[in-house]
């Protein structure tokens, strides 16, 4: 299928171009932004044969910049495209805008670090289902962390090679482990009952499955309870004391079983890779363990977890690097191939959640500012009472007062809030307001409460706004009723 233009006047796109990495600061002219005031080119969903996606996309690995920058007008840009002029010509309700170069640096900074390793990056599918997205990340190599048969499904469908897929999972269910058999995707044991479903569907679906144990390495990774999944009191993996009877369990199902591996998964939004490094070390001692009795180990997962500077504070967070680095002897020492699974840290900062100003208010005290978005779209605040930065598309007026606000959505709850004690430049009605770092459960974990229809989704492309995932409509929700 060909691009299908909606707004279409790519006027000066190859100025446009050139300014992917813009720094921080640097001044911004209107001949360097042909796009102001004009019509940007806008394309619908495109196909995998669209030959941008699988060109080389400029990286540059010693200057990292953010794909949402301030420029020296007040404005701000994603890829060099002022995030004013994609509102101005897409639907007019809050939307995703991902930086498509910034996935792929993202996928570049993990494969440099894991430079002269065996290894394979599984992205963690649940933190972005976007189909495009995940279209990209496979061409970039990566393979897929699955939790549901939907997932392994989706995976399928984005052409991922089911030997980079690991389906993971406290509670996975019989049908979705007989096609993760026929798959031949790796599969994660992570109770008695896990694996008695995984011996059962080996036998249905005829196939002998590859299987890795979730050991529960009891680490506190310091963050929040709700992301927190290594610790011994979590729902997830074995604990180590019942190891022996895992291992019985698989060697007296020979033909059903391989054990190839050891996994474990410490929690999310980590921001210290020592607890990576102390982890791994537990691990390697029970490979060490489990190969004494002749299991040949060829695989270590360390599952995902790296965090991300939310705060845009300038704090110096672990990288992709950092990360590696703190786990790379070991994985050299038992000659391992080893296995990761980013999520988050792959895609939560390419995107931000675009809004538009309804209005402002003030209760008693307490500003508001009140945006068409909300935790319906966006839940993660209301969740986790997590931070994302937010900020104004566009300067303010000159006479703009600068308060504290809560940042507020129009839902019928009073968790509704994207940002609290905010402070920010009274915005005028219909201003253009982002959330930033939205890329990863933000858009995965909407939901339509409110009949808030699930927002479109875009991202730039080499100066084109591109729409990769269409806006759920009142229609699609109609649909749900039709012949009953
Ligand atoms: C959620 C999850 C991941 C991804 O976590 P991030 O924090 O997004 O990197 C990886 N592995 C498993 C088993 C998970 O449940």
């Amino acid at each position: 299928m060909a691009a299908a233009p909606i707004i279409s006047l790519p006027q000066g796109l190859a100025g446009v171009r050139k300014c992917i990495l813009w720094p921080v600061g640097a001044s911004f002219s209107n001949a360097s932004f042909p796009l102001r005031r004009r019509s940007l080119s806008l394309r619908a969903a495109v196909s995998t044969s669209v030959p941008s996606s699988s060109a080389p996309v400029e990286v540059s690995k010693s200057s990292f910049k953010h794909c949402f920058t301030t420029g020296a007008d007040g404005f701000l840009y994603c890829e060099g495209v002022r995030v004013e002029d994609v509102m101005e010509a897409v639907e007019k309700r809050p939307f995703y805008l991902y930086s498509k170069a910034q996935i792929t640096r993202n996928v570049e900074a993990y494969k440099e670090a894991l430079e002269g390793l065996n290894s394979i990056i599984g992205y963690a599918i649940k933190a972005n289902n976007n189909l495009k997205i995940l279209e990209h990340l496979r061409k970039l190599g990566c393979g897929a962390v699955l939790v549901s048969g939907n997932e392994l499904r989706l995976a399928l469908h984005a052409g991922f090679d089911p030997t980079k897929c690991i389906f993971n999972g406290n509670g996975k269910l019989l049908e979705d482990l007989v096609l993760a058999a026929e798959a031949g995707v790796f599969v994660n044991v992570d109770s008695e009952f896990d694996l008695e479903n995984i011996v059962t569907a080996a036998r249905l679906a005829g196939k002998k499955v590859r299987v890795l144990l979730r050991i529960n390495p009891d680490v506190d990774p310091q963050v929040h309870p709700y992301v927190a999944t290594g610790n011994k009191n979590s729902k997830f993996g074995i604990r180590n004391e019942k190891l022996q009877w895992f291992l019985d369990a698989v060697k007296s199902q020979p033909d059903e079983l391989q054990l190839v591996g050891v996994h474990c998964h410490l929690g999310s939004t980590i921001t210290k890779v020592d607890i990576f490094r102390d982890a791994a070390v537990l691990m390697v001692n029970f490979i060490d363990q489990i190969r004494e009795q002749g299991f040949t180990i060829e695989y270590l997962n360390i599952g995902g977890g790296l965090g991300i500077d939310y705060h845009h504070t300038g704090a110096v967070l672990p990288t992709p690097m950092d990360l590696i680095n703190t786990v790379r002897e070991l994985v050299v020492s038992r000659d391992v191939r080893l296995i990761i699974e980013p999520g988050r840290s792959l895609i939560a900062n390419t995107c931000c959640f675009v809004n538009r100003v309804t209005g402002v208010k003030t209760n008693g005290t307490k500003n508001f500012i009140v945006i068409d978005g909300s935790m319906s779209e966006l839940i993660r605040p209301s969740l986790y009472g997590a931070y994302q930065h937010i900020e104004l598309v566009s300067p303010p007026p000159p006479e703009a007062e600068v308060s504290t606000f809560d940042v507020v959505g129009p839902v019928c709850e009073s968790a509704d809030f994207l940002g609290k004690d905010r402070e920010l430049p009274t915005p005028a009605k219909g201003a253009g307001l982002v959330v930033h770092d939205a890329g990863a459960y933000c858009m995965s974990m909407a939901s339509t409460y409110n009949l808030k229809m699930r927002p479109p989704e875009y991202w730039v492309d080499a100066g084109s706004v591109v729409k990769i995932r269409h806006g759920e409509t009142f229609e699609d929700h109609i649909k749900l009723f039709e012949d009953l």
